[in-house]
């Protein structure tokens, strides 16, 4: 339902009901991490909301406040998972983002590099990976140890400081290089499609290469589709919806065209946007295609725990291990238990809770760069729960927390490894 009298500038505003079913309970408030940091009421759930509905009621023009709202977002989605009415605050923002776009274009130069990076170089994997090169050859070339120890970057803005330290050690990029059919091993239990995510090819590699090899190993076929695109995500946060549209549109097609019983991803973002092409393409795919292609979508940690994962001949990791829950992988998707039971399953881990895992890690994709301040401060919260475990290991499954984590730990001086949760089940997993 629309609101005639709406003061959203665009379409594909949030719908009227989205914004209704707020009741001002104030569950969500001691949940959301912006709150926290600020303690003002427009930087909460509850207060985006409001804001959100008087814009709907013609009470309030699209006000730079509710622009500035919603990039302030994480999109944590920590404020559903508490809320008993079922407000989406962070999808709520998320959509607000595109009418910020309308309302509030920006300079020139920054509309055109924007739209650059979002229109021409996301969509297109081959164009991505030669993006890459330069930064390669910065840290092979000995440029980046030159550039650290000359403290050089103290000279500039704070996010490009962070964005280098951040910076994993660069292998080449994994989509080129791995089979579109990686055959199953031992007895086959059937057959599936890998969802290969942008961050994890070219940042990640050896990441996705285990999860592959892992599935395999665990006796299903994998099919990984060279074609797969950009899942969308980058563009649903910086509000260009009509790109994660075309995306999420060829991505559906690409994997229904595959007889496979799931299509598995290892990356906790771009799981949580699969599952929502559902509501992104309501009005351009019909609904059957779209709901067969949500039914198939699985994390790996969901996929390997229903399929019941294969522990015979897994090898024994002696190390003790605490875990960082994405909010993409259980706020967004509910998924909280699979990942543990799949660390338990690991010989020789023992797994030390720590408190607050759910607690965002300060990430949020380009979030922490724009706001580098804030993002530290959630950080440190994160990082004392982390220190508290003294566990050798901090595992999380998704590339944008272990970036985050990896260059908190070190920036902390803090003595444990950051490693995505298949890193150690590929470690088990024998050759
Ligand atoms: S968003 Fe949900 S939890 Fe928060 S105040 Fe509204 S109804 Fe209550
Ligand atoms: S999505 Fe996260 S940051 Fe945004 S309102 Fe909800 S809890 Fe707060």
């Amino acid at each position: 339902m629309n609101n005639k009298k709406s003061n959203f500038p665009a379409d594909d505003a949030p719908s009227y009901e989205s914004v209704l079913q707020c009741m001002r309970c104030g569950f969500c408030l001691p949940t959301c991490p912006t709150f926290a940091l600020t303690g003002r009421e427009r930087s909460s759930p509850r207060g985006r909301v409001a804001l959100a509905r008087a814009v709907h009621e013609g009470r309030l023009d699209f006000t730079e406040a509710l622009k500035d709202e919603s990039f302030f977002c994480l999109d944590c989605r920590a404020c559903a998972t508490a809320c008993p009415s079922g407000v989406k605050a962070g999808e709520v923002m998320e959509i607000c983002r595109g009418q910020a776009r309308s309302a509030f274009p920006g300079g020139h130069l920054s509309a055109t590099l924007r739209r650059f990076v979002l229109e021409r170089m996301l969509p297109d994997p081959a164009r991505l990976e030669g993006s890459m090169l330069p930064a390669r050859l910065y840290q092979r070339l000995g440029i980046q140890w030159l550039v650290r120890h000359s403290h050089l970057l103290k000279l500039g803005p704070d996010w490009l400081e962070k964005a280098e330290g951040m910076l994993p050690k660069l292998e080449m990029p994994l989509r080129p290089r791995l089979p579109e059919l990686t055959p199953a091993r031992g007895r086959k239990r059937g057959r599936v499609a890998f969802f290969l995510g942008c961050v994890m090819s070219l940042l990640y590699p050896e990441v996705s290469r285990q999860t592959v090899r892992v599935l395999a190993h665990q006796g299903f076929d994998v099919i990984t589709p060279r074609a797969t695109r950009c899942c969308g995500a980058p563009h649903l946060a910086e509000g260009d919806r009509q790109t994660a549209r075309r995306l999420a549109r060829h991505n559906l097609e690409l994997f229904l065209a595959e007889e496979v019983d799931a299509i598995v991803t290892d990356c906790a973002g771009c799981g949580a946007i699969l599952k929502e092409y559902d509501e992104l393409l309501a009005e351009t795919v019909p609904a059957g295609r779209r709901e067969t292609f949500r039914a198939r979508v699985r994390d790996i940690s969901e996929f390997l725990a229903e399929a019941g994962l294969r522990t015979d001949g897994l090898g024994e990791v002696r190390a003790s291990v605490t875990y960082h829950e994405p909010c993409h992988l259980c706020h967004a998707q509910g998924i909280s238990k699979q990942p543990r039971e799949l660390l338990r399953a690991i010989p020789g881990v023992e797994l030390r809770e720590m408190n607050e895992s759910s607690w965002c890690c300060g990430s949020a994709a380009t979030w922490g760069l724009k706001f580098t301040d804030a993002s530290r401060q959630i950080l440190k919260r994160k990082l004392d729960n982390v220190r508290a475990t003294g566990a050798d290991y901090l595992v999380t499954a998704n590339p944008g927390c272990q970036l985050q984590l990896a260059w908190g730990v070190k920036q902390a001086g803090l003595p444990q490894q950051v490693r995505h949760l298949m890193e150690l089940l590929g470690r088990a997993t024998p050759e």
